[in-house]
């Protein structure tokens, strides 16, 4: 059974006016384990998740480009992230850098 929400993207949405903002927010990871482990914090109730700099962005993303930095290795929620939907609205709207919709 698929639990998320059926919802249609936005087809208006692109990530080439957003700061990744969707990058800026936990990532958790669920036995992944591509991510190298340097990339890798575990918090005090052993929930793994992508490191993250002090401004919240995480620190595989090239702030030069802002780009994934181990884009094939990505963990798995943030290859189910999708474009346009309502998880992607939400990270816009909470203005990491990207203009409202
Ligand atoms: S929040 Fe949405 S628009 Fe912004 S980079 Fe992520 S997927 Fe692209
Ligand atoms: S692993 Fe890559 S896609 Fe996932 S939050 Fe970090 S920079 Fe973004």
């Amino acid at each position: 059974m698929n639990s998320k929400p059926e919802t249609t993207p936005d087809p208006e949405v692109t990530c080439s006016d957003c700061a990744a903002a969707c990058c800026r927010q936990q990532a958790m990871l669920f036995d992944d384990r591509g991510v190298p482990d340097h990339f890798v914090v575990t918090d005090s109730r052993g929930v793994a998740s992508m490191a993250r700099l002090a401004d919240g962005w995480c620190v595989a993303l090239d702030r030069a480009t802002m780009a994934c930095t181990i884009y094939e290795k990505r963990p798995w929620i943030c290859r189910e992230f999708e474009l346009g939907e309502e998880e992607c609205l939400a990270a816009r709207a909470a203005n990491y850098g990207c203009p409202d919709r």
